[in-house]
């Protein structure tokens, strides 16, 4: 079938955005993509690391591991995680990558330095001064008040010798990452260290909470460095650093509210709110909607980013953490020790069946996680 040629206005040109950009341009979509990003130039402000079973299928991977370490003050498990492996790319690799794309497709154009709006009040949505036929949001939200945080500062650290040498393998390349090393409970925040070994001396340390209220550089600071005391300890240098805020909260998708637009990315619900992935989500998000694009028969439909069931699963955790921060290190534990780690990389991944979700929920043995299990997800086993 030929795709109608509409001319389409992408607000943001961050992950969701480039990622449709890609998508369109691998479909050959006949008609205009312009997309908007108020940013004047990139910076390599983040990294955004997966499991996945396709490395094969991501041109801009930096690393990967095949064994993950999860833990409490430094005495962690090893899980291998084949047939996964945790990859991992940054905002100049993936961004670069898009942008070469955008180069050579003579309908897509990017607009950098823009700012831009959407009046959705009349028959098509007009965007700086421009009727378009269709517009694609994915500028980012801020989190209502109130709302469970993922917050972090990312550290990429130099040693001068190689401290990171157990992480490696024969050949020295990286074989093992931590995905979670809980610093002790707390009641108002769980709280842990993400490590991505690159080399022997080079290591991304993400100092990430999970708590209602943000805090302040210094406390990151100081987390970081008693980390790196008690378990790396020497000199060191930080070369530089990212930091993120990411909502954690099980809202359903929103709603429609014009036939020629829609809202996508961590904007459009592509985000899980109990672990802040979204990288994998958006690409998925993105491809459906190119499709979608393509098979235009005069309206666009967009499934939900993430199922009901998924999201249900996703409240359940959401409401236990919320009231019981201290148990957050051993409910975490749990899940990776009492479930086969396959089983486990599909239910964070969102590709799980019900049959699993019930599983991986069985595998924590706290009350009232099982009673909120029971009104929560019986609905869907109907
Ligand atoms: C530091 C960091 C690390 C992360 N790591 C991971 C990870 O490891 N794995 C993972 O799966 N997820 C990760 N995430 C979460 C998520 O994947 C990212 O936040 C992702 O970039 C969200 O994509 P998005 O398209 O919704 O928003 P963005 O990528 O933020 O893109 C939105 C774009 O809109 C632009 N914009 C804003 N306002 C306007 C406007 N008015 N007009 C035009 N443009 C505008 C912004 O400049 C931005 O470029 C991370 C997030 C952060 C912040």
């Amino acid at each position: 079938m030929t795709a109608r040629a509409r001319d389409i206005a992408v607000l943001g040109a961050g992950c969701s955005g480039l990622h449709l950009a890609l998508a369109l341009i691998e479909r050959c979509y006949p008609g205009k993509v312009t997309l908007f990003e108020a940013r004047p130039s990139y910076h390599n402000d983040r990294t955004w690391s997966f499991f996945t079973e396709e490395p094969n299928a991501f041109p801009y991977l930096r690393h990967t591991w095949a064994e993950i370490e999860v833990g409490a003050q430094g005495q962690r498990a090893h899980y291998n995680t084949a047939p996964f492996v945790y990859a991992n790319t940054n905002a100049s690799a993936f961004i670069g990558y898009a942008l070469e794309a955008i180069r050579k497709a003579p309908r897509t154009q990017l607009e950098l330095g823009v700012r831009a709006d959407v009046d959705l009040s009349g028959r098509k949505p007009w965007t700086g001064g421009l009727a378009w036929d269709f517009v694609v949001d994915t500028r980012p939200q801020m989190p209502a008040p109130g709302t469970l945080l993922q917050h972090f500062l990312g550290a990429f650290v130099e040693f001068p010798d190689p401290r990171l040498a157990p992480f490696m393998d024969a050949s020295g390349k990286p074989k093992r990452c931590v995905l979670m090393d809980f610093y002790p409970p707390k009641s108002s925040s769980v709280r842990f260290m993400y490590l991505l070994p690159f080399s022997e001396k080079k290591g991304l340390f993400e100092v990430t909470h999970f708590s209602l209220s943000r805090v302040t550089q210094s406390t990151y600071l100081n987390d970081l460095s008693a980390y790196l005391g008690a378990h790396f300890p020497g000199p060191h240098r930080i070369v530089r650093m990212e930091k993120g805020v990411l909502p954690m909260s099980a809202t359903p998708t929103p709603e429609r509210i014009h036939p020629d637009y829609v809202e996508i990315g961590s904007r459009g619900g592509a985000l899980k709110p109990s672990t802040g992935y979204g990288f994998l989500a958006m690409r998925a998000q993105a491809a459906a909607l190119a499709d979608a694009i393509m098979c235009d028969a005069g309206t666009i439909s967009l499934p939900p980013a993430r199922p009901a069931r998924k999201r249900a699963v996703d409240a359940i955790f959401l409401d236990y953490l919320i009231h019981h921060f201290a148990d957050g290190p051993m409910l975490y534990q749990r899940l990776f020790a009492n479930n086969p780690t396959r089983r486990l990389i599909r239910f964070l991944g969102d590709t799980s069946s019900l049959n699993e979700d019930l599983q991986v929920m069985a595998s924590v043995p706290l009350l009232p996680f099982a009673r909120t299990l029971l009104t929560r997800l019986l609905p869907f086993a109907r």
